[in-house]
């Protein structure tokens, strides 16, 4: 049986900091909150082997709110405080929470280099189409023709989508699910944070205070509902036309595969340095 809502809120809240939380009602940020901590149950992890990661956004603020090793890090930089913290400690497990725009855009580079490199890492990007805490501006996966606070009269970039980026750029696990499918999410971090190497997590979301108000989407629930008609799986995908597809969301594993981590390699070259200098 899942871990009640009140057991996790009273293991894993900083009761006496942060709160009331920053988000609006119905955000997605709490579903991907209780997902991420229903994984870290299941798990068996002690406070203390976790170390989350943050950059800017909404979603920034989730680590400030959970009593593990947190740290609340500039705009983007969220996987690169990661990355030292697991090259200073490979025995921690290092989660990257991030947003849209905090991960595609000025941290668009460290995700793709972070993936190239597979570091042992799970990153967990929420997408919810906008840069939301900041008041609504488009970000790199805002879709084609929308109303942001940039694009009055809509948008005239393509987005693209994360999880495809992170699979061609070399990620270890890759997987997508949307606050909808909430016990999947859950199930697709615990996945990610097993994985040896770099672990994609990408988390549809609603923000329907800047996205959906704007693009009258409807409420929270309303959003909820158009990922649920939207949704198809990996596997439903994969029989479907590209015309069919353009307006779905695939969820489910998209890429698992084993890769030489980036940690290990390193500690393997380390080594050898060490014996060669020994003369050994
Ligand atoms: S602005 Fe959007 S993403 Fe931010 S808390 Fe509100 S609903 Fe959530």
């Amino acid at each position: 049986m899942p871990p009640s809502i009140q057991a996790l809120t009273h293991t894993y809240f900083r009761h006496n900091k942060r709160f009331p939380h920053v988000w609006c009602p119905g955000c997605g940020n709490g579903i991907v909150m209780g997902a991420l901590l229903r994984a870290i149950t299941r798990l068996e992890l002690e406070k203390d082997e976790v170390v989350l990661a943050s950059g800017i956004g909404c979603s920034g603020r989730m680590p400030t709110y959970l009593d593990f090793n947190t740290l609340h890090t500039t705009h983007g930089r969220a996987l690169t405080f990661a990355t030292g913290i697991k090259l200073a400690n490979p025995a921690l497990d290092v989660v990257a929470i991030m947003g849209d725009g905090d991960a595609t855009a000025i941290g668009g580079n460290h995700l793709i280099h972070a993936a190239r490199r597979n570091l042992n890492l799970t990153a967990i990007i929420i997408n919810n189409s906008i840069y939301g805490m900041t008041g609504g501006q488009y970000s790199p996966t805002t879709p084609f023709g929308s109303t942001t606070t940039t694009s009055v009269y809509g948008h005239i970039e393509h987005a693209f989508s994360i999880a495809e980026l992170a699979v061609t750029a070399g990620a270890s696990f890759v997987a997508r699910s949307t606050v909808y499918h909430a016990a999947l999410a859950d199930q697709l971090i615990e996945q990610a944070m097993m994985k040896p190497g770099f672990a994609v997590v990408e988390i549809i979301s609603n923000c329907h205070v800047q996205y959906g108000r704007r693009n009258k989407l409807g409420n929270a629930v309303d959003m909820l509902n158009a990922f649920k008609e939207q949704a198809v799986t990996v596997k439903k995908g994969s029989t479907m036309e590209e015309d069919e597809l353009r307006d779905k969301i695939t969820i489910g594993v998209l890429a698992d595969r084993d890769l030489p981590v980036s940690t290990d390699e390193y500690k393997r070259i380390r080594e050898q340095a060490r014996s060669k200098r020994e003369g050994k």
